[in-house]
């Protein structure tokens, strides 16, 4: 029989497996909070249980673990980037960045991507696996046990599509923020779409605090489908409603993510558009500076550019913010350091 993965189990599950294999249901309370708390990787070192217990959760269950087999770091020092080996010899990516506030971590969610926007390095390969909650959790362990910094705020923006791994991100996003756990707040989450509907409103029905950001990337379907093969399925307006269903259920507010390409989405006719498809919804956007690839040809805007979108969506009153570009020196865009190990290897 296979063993099964004791760290994807959320606190009543581990209640349900101590009663099945005859132990007491407080045993779950101890257990949980080793791998969720202490963050052990091996049933060896939960050390106020028996041995007798430790032997048997050993025979029946398996402690997944993330592996870094690579790690760099930026020259100013905020931004980490670690590779992680998966059981199966499969690769992810996960950053670390360091702010004044607080740390956060970002995490994939998929091994690869099938979502296919052309700007982004980690749908090259395609869809290899999803991750298990496990494997989403373990990312950020692990980043803790390595740097020894307390990880305040998680962003699901690496590599993969969340909510085409849904079970597994709504597992993981409960346990994460269960107290039994890291009791990491649910709105110090953000979970980064390229905006799946029917997935979008499930989401909200789950009465969770967490973030949704959503990645439009352009102010019309016609653009939009030149950046991102998903807007052939689900055009910007059922996105509109989408988020406003989330908002309703929520009371969150919506991120818009708009990654700048030179000469194809970052005109003043783009800006335009864009403050029209917002206007009255309560949202922030947050513009990238597209980080090239080498595979694509696309170019970062010229600053001049970015500055004068970002001024156009401000005099209408849109909350709006250039991110930060961390770590862009240790390829720290989506997919690219695994991207660039994967091709050495
Ligand atoms: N699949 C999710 C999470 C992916 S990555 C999503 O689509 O939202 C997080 C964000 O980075 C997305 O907005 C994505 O479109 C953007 N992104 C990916 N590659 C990029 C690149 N090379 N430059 C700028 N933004 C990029």
């Amino acid at each position: 029989m296979e063993k099964i993965d004791i760290k994807s189990l959320n606190y009543d599950q581990i209640i349900e497996e101590m009663t099945k294999i005859g132990e007491k249901p407080f045993r779950a309370k101890q257990v949980y909070e080793w791998l969720h708390v202490k963050l052990v990787d091996s049933f060896d070192e939960m050390s106020n249980l028996s041995k007798a217990l430790r032997e048997k959760l050993e025979a029946n269950y398996k402690i997944i673990r993330t592996k870094e087999v690579a790690k760099r770091v930026s020259k100013d020092g905020s931004t980490s980037k670690f590779l992680f080996e998966l059981y199966d010899n499969r690769v992810i990516e996960s950053v670390l960045m360091k702010y004044k506030h607080g740390n956060s971590v970002c995490i994939s969610s998929q091994v690869g991507c099938r979502m296919g926007c052309r700007f982004c390095a980690s749908t090259l390969g395609g869809l290899e696996r999803c991750l298990t909650a496990s494997e989403m959790l373990d990312q950020i362990y692990q980043i803790q046990k390595i740097s020894g910094e307390r990880v305040s705020n998680v962003v699901v923006m690496g590599t993969g599509e969340p909510l085409d791994n849904y079970d597994n991100l709504v597992q993981f996003v409960r346990m994460l923020t269960d107290e039994h756990g890291l009791n990491i707040s649910q709105r110090n989450i953000t979970v980064s779409t390229c905006g799946l509907c029917e997935r979008i409103k499930q989401l909200a029905d789950e009465e969770l605090q967490i973030t949704l950001a959503i990645s439009l990337h352009a102010p019309n379907d016609e653009k939009r489908r030149e950046l991102m093969p998903v807007a052939n399925k689900y055009s910007i307006s059922e996105i509109m409603d989408a988020c406003k269903y989330y908002y309703s259920k929520t009371s969150r507010r919506i991120t818009f993510e708009y990654s700048l390409v030179k000469g194809v989405n970052d005109g003043q006719e783009q800006a335009m558009e864009l403050v029209q498809l917002v206007k009255g919804l309560n949202c922030h956007i947050n513009l990238i500076p597209v980080n090239p690839i080498k595979e694509r040809d696309y170019v970062q805007s010229d600053n001049s550019y970015i500055q004068n979108f970002k001024n156009i969506l401000e005099k209408k009153r849109i909350n709006v913010t250039i991110r930060r570009e961390m770590g862009s020196d240790i390829d720290a865009a989506c997919g690219q350091l695994r991207k660039s190990y994967i091709d050495n290897k």
